[in-house]
């Protein structure tokens, strides 16, 4: 006879205790189905513990516990990683233990799953959204929800498609394994810069131990290759391995790459997954077979059976912080499951976080460097455009020594690449006769107009409205102007300026798939793309060797809003972005349009010297105590009423505890002062190094009394300060 303690899934309550009947076994990690309520919920069992008796339990109110997943339980080292996160990032550990569990039932008894898909078969009546379904469908597999998804109709269409004989169901099976990569399919010839990165990095994972390094190498220096080497050895040492990298739409071309060094393909993980192959996936992945698995930041969360060896590539990458839900930053706890496991990491970047390069500084992080461009491939050169001494004409956005060299590209056949972060065609529409602007109902945010779709957009909320005939003010027929540029805007000047050339645009809008950036890629490989113009999708992980011109539409874009942040993320763009010129034989030349060719960060990028700026950086931080030197914590208050949420940000404001070495400042609207409908406001904790600031809001949070309609969400070691 025996209890356990559980964290129940979806329960904003804390552990609680069940009893475990006869005949079941349950170890700490067990996966679990507990009752609570009416209701039957998934859980873990945290601790469990043998009772002597009923008698001494003095309770027998305990309620039994249903049933134990047939999986193994989550390993000590996950366990702790779940509570160090839920303690650091003062979140709910059953919101955090939910993570490892995805979406997956892990519960799921059955081996085997049914999914559909179409069989070519015309079904006699073929009604207008049958017909859509099928057209949509095309050659894609799922569940029955999810081709109605894909489809766009309701699961009965679906459903008597299925009965017509259009589609039919397939039985997939969840154990069906993954091919093992060959650790010596085809190892590359390493040059000695790379060999001893390389050798250094294999010794790591051969000790076994934590480890964490910092592969710091200049964009097309071969860090994949060199990191390779490493993942080669933790295959040969029968030891899993995971790759973290920033978005989704990098996973294909790695993808490739993995499977030109060893083999087969990596198992991936990420939210474009359909649900059975996120089954086949967590089942391998906790059972071990999964011996390498590249995935999203979620992934991290997941119960590796043998884990020897942790990537995060591209490690400066600011979508590695998670914003909502748990907020966490992937790099960090990638260094935290390390620890726990005891196995090394490796942060690959050619731009690291400040807080990282002085981890290095502090002797806590390893560096391994790599100076130079892999082969004959020369970095970049580059030049800052004064857009105020070279203004481009009238109306247009691209000044004329940057038109020239796209120009000299176009006649020798080379590809050439603008950036721009703002998606679709002007970051603000305004009425010529009123002045009207329009404004996302939900948020503090303007409506962004995309012409590609013909429709205004927030950005934020997702919020979508047709581009209106008439003025809504004013009513004003056809007075409606664009203000500055996006990207459409800037393909269209491309457009007008090369008529004959092929232009791609590249944002979240175009690629949204893996499967839309393998075709970008493809159409980039073949030359069937002479210019790209982009946002920060196409500033990191790609490689194309005939890609030679580089050209920053607006460099200052990111400087504003006064966030210490700002110059560190803008060098890390605009150098990451002027990576991608030049990869091959052909020298890459790259131009930053700015108005400030003056500021540092944009000296720090035409001369190339990285040390000076992050010196310099590093130094502005100290002065302000912000990181890596000090620590802040944002408290953001939210309601959909705003009185609600001014009243309790204030209360929590007055609340603050007096504590040395912290500095609470606010409550102020938060830098989004309404977002999803939500009125938002803002309290900044600044906080000495030392100090434990988790356990001070703990406490000063864990004394209030929270009004039902108004949220509170903690945010440590928020991204902007
Ligand atoms: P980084 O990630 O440092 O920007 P990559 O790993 O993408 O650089 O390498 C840049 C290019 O050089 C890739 O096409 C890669 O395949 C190639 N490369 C790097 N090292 C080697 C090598 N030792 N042998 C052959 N090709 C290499
Ligand atoms: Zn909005």
């Amino acid at each position: 006879m025996s209890r356990a303690r559980v964290l129940v899934l979806n329960s904003a309550l804390g552990p609680l205790d069940y009893r475990v009947p006869h005949g079941m076994h349950v170890e700490p990690g067990s996966i679990v189905v507990a009752p609570l309520g009416p209701r039957q919920l998934t859980g873990v069992a945290w601790e469990a513990e043998r009772m002597p008796s009923d008698a001494e339990v003095g309770d027998n109110r305990l309620r039994n516990l249903l049933a134990v997943a047939d999986a193994p339980p989550l390993a000590a080292p996950l366990r702790r990683l779940v509570e160090w996160t839920a303690d650091y990032y003062l979140a709910p550990p059953a919101a955090v233990v939910r993570m490892a569990l995805s979406s997956t039932s892990a519960l799921e008894g059955s081996r085997t799953a049914v999914e559909y898909r179409a069989t070519g078969h015309v079904p006699d009546r073929l009604t207008p959204q049958r017909a859509q379904a099928l057209e949509r469908i095309g050659d894609r597999q799922g569940l029955i929800r999810e081709l109605a998804t894909i489809a766009d109709v309701s699961d009965a269409v679906i459903r008597g498609l299925v009965k017509a004989g259009a589609i039919e169901g397939v039985e997939v099976d969840i154990d069906s394994p993954f091919p093992v990569p060959d650790a010596d399919h085809a190892p590359p010839a390493l040059s000695d810069d790379q060999r001893a990165a390389a050798d250094t990095l294999v010794a790591g994972v051969r000790a076994d131990a934590f480890a964490p390094t910092l592969l710091d190498g200049v964009t097309g220096s071969g860090k994949t290759e060199v990191y390779f080497e490493a993942v080669a050895e933790a295959i040969r040492a029968g030891r899993q391995v995971l790759v973290l990298l920033p978005e989704i739409a990098l996973t294909e071309p790695f993808l490739k790459r993995f499977h030109d060094r060893f083999g087969c393909e990596p198992v991936a993980w990420h939210s474009g997954l359909r649900s059975t192959q996120r089954r086949r996936a967590w089942r391998a992945i906790s059972t071990g077979e999964a011996r390498v698995t590249v995935g999203a930041r979620s992934a991290l969360f997941l119960p590796y059976a043998r884990l020897g060896l942790l990537v995060v590539d591209e490690a400066h990458e600011t979508s590695f912080k998670q914003e909502d839900g748990v907020h966490y930053h992937a790099r960090d706890v990638a260094v935290m499951r390390a620890k726990f496991e005891g196995c090394p990491v490796i942060l690959a970047s050619a731009t690291p976080a400040i807080e990282t390069r002085h981890q290095v500084a502090l002797g806590t992080y390893a560096e391994v460097k790599l100076p130079a461009r892999f082969g004959a491939a020369q970095m970049p050169t580059i030049e800052a455009i004064d857009l105020i001494a070279e203004p481009p004409e009238r109306g247009r956005w691209l000044s004329g020594r940057l038109v020239g060299g796209i120009a000299e590209r176009l006649e020798k056949g080379e590809q050439s690449l603008l950036f721009l972060n703002r998606r679709g065609y002007a970051p603000l529409t305004l009425c010529r006769t009123c002045g009207h602007r329009f404004q996302c109902p939900n948020c503090t945010a303007w409506m962004v107009e995309h012409r590609l779709t013909r429709r205004l957009a927030c950005h934020h909320c997702g919020h979508v409205e047709p581009v209106p005939r008439l003025c809504p003010e004013c009513k004003e027929e056809d007075t409606l102007v664009a203000c500055g540029p996006g990207v459409e805007r800037i393909a269209d000047e491309v457009a007008a300026l090369f008529p004959e050339a092929k232009t791609a645009v590249v944002t979240s809008d175009t690629i949204w798939s893996p499967a839309k950036a393998a075709e970008f890629v493809g159409r980039m490989e073949a030359g069937d793309i002479d210019i790209v113009v982009g946002t920060q999708l196409v500033t990191k992980g790609y490689h194309f060797p005939n890609l030679t011109l580089v050209g920053v539409v607006d460099a200052d874009l990111g400087l504003d809003g006064g966030d210490l942040r700002a110059a560190e993320r803008t060098f890390q763009q605009i150098r990451q972005v002027s990576g991608r010129a030049g990869r091959g034989e052909k020298p890459g030349h790259v131009f930053i349009q700015t108005h400030a060719p003056k500021a540092g960060v944009m000296q720090a990028l035409v001369t190339g010297d990285a040390e000076a700026f992050y010196a310099a950086e590093t130094e502005a931080r100290a002065e302000a105590g912000a990181p890596p030197f000090g620590r802040y914590a944002a408290i953001v208050v939210s309601s959909e009423d705003q009185a609600a949420a001014m009243e309790t940000a204030r209360l929590v404001g007055r609340a603050a505890p007096e504590v040395e070495g912290m500095h609470v400042y606010g409550p102020a609207p938060a830098p989004l002062a309404m977002l999803r409908g939500r009125h938002r406001y803002r309290l900044l904790v600044h906080a000495r190094r030392a100090l434990d600031v988790q356990d001070v809001i703990r406490a000063w949070l864990g004394a209030l009394d929270w009004p039902a309609k108004v949220r509170v969400a903690v945010d440590v070691d928020p991204y902007s300060f």
